[in-house]
């Protein structure tokens, strides 16, 4: 009964950002590094009052300072900039060195409307089914969306600078993965308390077969707002233990029901 829920829950993240231009305060975003950044966690899961919102959930907001692309930043020119020549020159070496996002990792939980299954129509070189992703931001992803990136549109006028705009991916339908939209994936293989509606139980074992364990992000029911990596090394190392301490000892199912 459990394999009938492969492709269930598929969950993708919620990205929504505030962007700034400053006037004299010269970021110097070259000097960086890949995952730096300041994290608050205000407005993340259960951490702040939801009465009245119509949303569950939120997302970790953060100050990056993980790039400095000077042909990436390009289009990021302050809004009246002059579009080509010697002024969008001039506008692009101050804009590059006064622009700064502050960025919302949203949570998504699970929907009906956001699945895995195989594709009816394209195949591999193998004449296998591609895998197919349905998905669209729901309506509790577009709420907390544009929660978060007014959120981040505050703090970015709070810290003073001269020009400010935000805006959230929940706000347009999904289009598929582009470079700025968020590349964490979970879920389409769940673990769960109920093989109702997981494939896989607590240890990421397959209620239905018992030697077969699926590690790594497609386990998590949803993404809490984080990003999945250090999870999916946690979630791993406790499955590696109890397969040596418990399952080896005696195959079978670890969950008994
Ligand atoms: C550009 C980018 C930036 C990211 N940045 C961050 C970050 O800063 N922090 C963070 O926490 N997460 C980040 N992530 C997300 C993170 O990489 C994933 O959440 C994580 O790798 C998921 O781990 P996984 O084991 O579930 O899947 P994967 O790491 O995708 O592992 C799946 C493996 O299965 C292999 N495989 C697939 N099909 C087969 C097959 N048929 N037979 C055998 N092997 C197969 C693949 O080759 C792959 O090695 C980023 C992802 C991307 C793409």
């Amino acid at each position: 009964m459990g394999n009938c829920k492969v492709g269930r829950a598929f969950t993708f993240q919620t990205l929504s950002w505030g962007f700034m231009f400053f006037e004299n305060e010269y970021l110097n975003p070259f000097m960086n590094t890949g995952a730096l950044a300041t994290q608050i966690d205000d407005f993340n899961g259960d951490n702040f009052d939801h009465t009245g919102l119509g949303f569950i959930g939120g997302a970790g907001i953060q100050s990056l300072s993980n790039q400095g692309l000077p042909i990436g930043m390009a289009g990021l020119l302050p809004q009246g900039s002059p579009q080509w020549g010697k002024g969008w020159k001039q506008a692009f070496q101050k804009g590059y060195q006064n622009y700064a996002q502050i960025q919302g990792q949203g949570t998504s939980f699970a929907h009906r409307e956001q699945f895995l299954d195989l594709d009816p129509t394209y195949r591999d070189r193998f004449g296998q089914p591609l895998l197919r992703i349905t998905f669209d931001y729901n309506e509790n992803d577009r709420r907390s969306g544009r929660f978060i990136r007014d959120k981040c549109v505050e703090i970015a006028r709070e810290m003073g600078a001269a020009q400010v705009g935000g805006d959230s991916f929940a706000e347009r339908p999904y289009s598929g993965y582009t470079p700025w939209d968020s590349s964490h994936v979970q879920g389409g293989v769940v673990m769960g308390e109920d093989p109702r509606t997981s494939v896989q139980n607590r240890f990421q074992q397959n209620w239905d077969v018992p030697n077969l364990f699926v590690i790594g992000a497609s386990s998590f029911p949803n993404n809490a707002g984080y990003n999945p990596t250090v999870a999916v090394g946690a979630t791993t190392l406790w499955t590696a233990k109890a397969i040596t301490d418990l399952y080896l000892k005696n195959p079978g199912p670890l969950v008994r029901l």
